[in-house]
């Protein structure tokens, strides 16, 4: 049987960011403002190393690069997908990412960014960014000239457990007291419109207006994937998102269940609880990948992780 391959995250010391990366999973995080664990990413700004098994201490770009089969031979410059945790503290700024195209062009070959969120916790009265106000171009643009941003943006409540698809093009804004596991395409391009006059190191953050302006997609529409929940013996599960670059489904096991991989490559990343896969104890905030031609697992305890892939 083929390995399961775990990975070392890497972390990301931003303003915004708390210490829950610590505090909530485990893990050994040098800073308090520590915003963003990479849990599973090939990209070069944050490439885990492999944590165990033949390939340890390897990063995935190379796993990517040297053994392609282990992900059902994909074609692509690099592996697709990027895995986050995202731990805000404070607002994150008011932000917008471009598709593949406009990315290809504007940012030298750079992939877009289609991302989505799954909040794993938030304070009772946190809120998040999500879309816009503006009826057409024209408008967005005088309101962003006239910074009339909170007629702009579009503030939603926010809970355990939301799902939200966040597509190129859609004004999006993490914000204080959320708690979140982000899956996205490979990408670290990110126009940013508004960053509540802040300062850092004494100067404020650099602003990409012209861009944000090219790609918000005017007017705002929410994205309209109907969830789907499927059930078997020892689980429940519901496909949260099915889009061209990612398929995510939650899942929670009670007790002990059986599943397939048979997909190019399947992430899982631990939400809640702690058991066994395969033998292999896992525990909340564990990220591994089940490679290309893995076949039956079994994951045993009270479980709830999210799987992902292409
Ligand atoms: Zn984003």
């Amino acid at each position: 049987m083929k390995e399961m391959i775990f990975l070392e995250p890497v972390f990301k010391e931003v303003l915004w960011g708390g210490n829950k990366l610590r505090t909530e999973f485990g893990y050994d995080i040098p800073s308090d403002h520590t915003g963003e664990g990479w849990m599973i990413s090939a990209h070069k700004n944050g490439d885990c190393r492999i944590a165990s098994g033949c390939y340890q201490g390897k990063t995935l770009s190379w796993l990517w690069e040297n053994h392609r089969e282990l992900f059902g031979n994909l074609e692509g410059e690099v592996f697709p997908l990027l895995v986050k945790i995202i731990d805000a503290k404070e607002n994150l700024s008011i932000q917008v990412h471009p598709d593949d195209a406009y990315a290809a062009t504007h940012e030298n070959g750079a992939l877009g960014k289609t991302e989505c969120w799954y909040v794993l916790d938030c304070d009772a009265d946190s809120t998040i960014v999500v879309g816009h106000n503006a009826k057409n171009k024209a408008e967005l643009k005088e309101m962003i000239e006239e910074k009339r941003w909170m007629d702009l943006i579009r503030i939603r409540p926010l809970h355990k457990g939301d799902f939200f698809q966040i597509n190129p093009g859609t004004v999006h804004a993490i914000r204080g007291g959320s708690l979140i596991l982000e899956i996205q395409q490979s990408s670290d391009i990110t126009y940013r419109l508004y960053d509540y006059d802040r300062l850092q190191n004494g100067k404020p953050r650099e602003l990409h207006l012209q861009k944000s302006i090219d790609v918000i997609r005017c007017p705002h529409e929410d994205d309209a994937f109907e969830p789907k929940k499927i059930s078997g013996d020892g689980y429940q599960a519901e496909i949260l998102m099915r889009c061209p670059f990612y398929t995510v489904t939650k899942v929670t096991v009670v007790d002990k269940a059986e599943f397939v991989q048979n997909q190019p490559f399947a992430m899982i990343s631990v939400m809640e609880g702690e058991g066994e896969l395969d033998g292999v104890k896992i525990r909340k905030g564990m990220n591994l990948i089940l490679p290309s031609g893995y076949g039956t697992y079994t994951v045993e305890g009270q479980v709830e992780f999210m799987l992902s892939g292409v």
